[in-house]
């Protein structure tokens, strides 16, 4: 007998008209082949349309729904920064470690318990090692829970704050309204998204590599930031951006409509992601988070310093600091010692300059069950995504 579905779903049959609708889908892929071949008669065989999609998500769904086997040859999408665990500098996740053994409990998301330090503590490389080693971490779903948790434990504790600017109101708020018990501080490696995709296209450009040629800017972040940001830095760095939703149909109108703009030689961003993205974003949120946080030049695993890509506390919120709390230094560009894993290509792979398959350790030593490297750890990480759906196959000549 078939499973009901739960009463708060949308009919599946509903459903199908938008998330798996393959005529649909097939339609946009006409779009696209049409754009690209104009493309290709306008600029020349040999120029390349190399999109950059930002977010994590999109590089899951890009690889789970297939969509690269979808694009013409002239058209290559690749991933991009999108993922809050994979640029978290070791230092911050040394940091959370020594705390926990110490007996200052550690909350942490999932995605970060098995996230390596490239300097081990006391032998222990993760927060789950340092559990096995008697260090008191609890693995959580959001910031409140470990609230209601503090608030009824009472214990010295630390909050590892990762996240980009979706996740950023969430600490916010609560600080904001001083509804933080005093024996709970956190440690900040929130990071900005739009700096690091300025950085990732300079890089390219440095490296001599083919340029980014368009932006498939986050949905989620957006929701927050509002479209604004995006429209700003593809201006500045003139190329457009397209604001998508998560959905393959979602990428695929994005990816058309960059093809259009290129055509027509505009810049500035479009929001495909309409229904969820404004142009302003959700100004109570962003309210709350430049109330408690201030932007900071911020280090990024493996990659160094990007200009004013952080978050820190103010000073009128110093007390919830737990790198001030607890003494913990901070390396500014000057101390800064690069925080790659040898042999790990991570940073790279954030940047989109290379593929996980370019890394020797890629299924052989580095696996979801067993990271080697940050990007290996988060569901938002492109070796991990590529190693659970198989994103290293070329599906077009099986
Ligand atoms: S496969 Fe592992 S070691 Fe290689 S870049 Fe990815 S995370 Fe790093």
């Amino acid at each position: 007998m078939e499973a009901r579905r739960p009463t708060w779903e949308v009919d599946a049959e509903i459903e199908r008209l938008y998330r798996r609708n393959r005529r649909l889908a097939e339609e946009v892929k006409k779009v696209i082949w049409k754009y690209a071949d104009r493309v290709r008669r306008v600029k020349g065989d040999g120029f390349k349309v190399k999109i950059m999609n930002f977010c994590g998500t999109h590089e899951w769904t890009t690889v789970h729904y297939g969509i690269r086997t979808l694009l013409p040859d002239n058209v290559e999408l690749v991933a991009g920064p999108g993922c809050p665990v994979c640029v978290t500098p070791s230092f911050i996740v040394e940091h959370a470690i020594r705390l926990s053994l110490e007996g200052v409990r550690v909350y942490t998301f999932g995605d970060s318990f098995k996230l390596p330090a490239v300097r081990p503590v006391k032998g222990v490389r993760n927060l789950a090692e340092a559990k096995t080693a008697g260090g008191d971490v609890q693995v959580v779903y959001s910031f409140l829970d470990a609230l209601k948790d503090v608030a009824n434990t009472r214990r010295e504790s630390v909050f590892l704050a990762i996240g980009f600017e979706t996740t950023a109101p969430g600490y916010a708020l609560p600080l904001a309204e001083r509804l933080i018990p005093r024996e709970l501080s956190i440690l900040s490696a929130l990071r900005l998204t739009p700096p690091a995709a300025r950085y990732a296209i300079a890089e390219a450009d440095r490296r001599g590599l083919t340029p980014i040629k368009g932006i498939v800017a986050p949905g989620h972040v957006s929701a927050i930031t509002g479209a604004k940001p995006w429209d700003e830095l593809s201006r500045e760095l003139k190329i457009p951006t397209v604001v998508s939703g998560f959905e393959p149909i979602d990428l695929l109108i994005s990816i058309a409509e960059i093809l259009r703009m290129i055509l027509r030689g505009e810049v500035g961003v479009k929001v495909e992601y309409r229904r969820v993205v404004s142009w302003e974003g959700n100004r109570e949120a962003l309210k709350a988070i430049y109330r408690v946080f201030e932007k900071t030049d911020a280090a990024w695993r493996g990659i160094g310093f990007i200009e004013e890509s952080g978050l820190e506390l103010r000073d009128s919120y110093r007390e919830f600091d737990g790198f001030d709390r607890y003494g913990l230094e901070k390396p500014d560009r000057e101390s800064w010692v690069m925080d790659n894993l040898k042999g790990c290509r991570c940073a790279e792979v954030v940047l989109g300059l290379v593929k996980p398959t370019d890394c020797k350790f890629f299924l052989k030593g580095c696996s979801p069950s067993k990271p080697l490297g940050p990007c290996m750890v988060s569901f938002e990480g492109t070796c991990s995504i590529w190693a659970r759906f198989g994103g290293y196959l070329d599906l077009k000549n099986l």
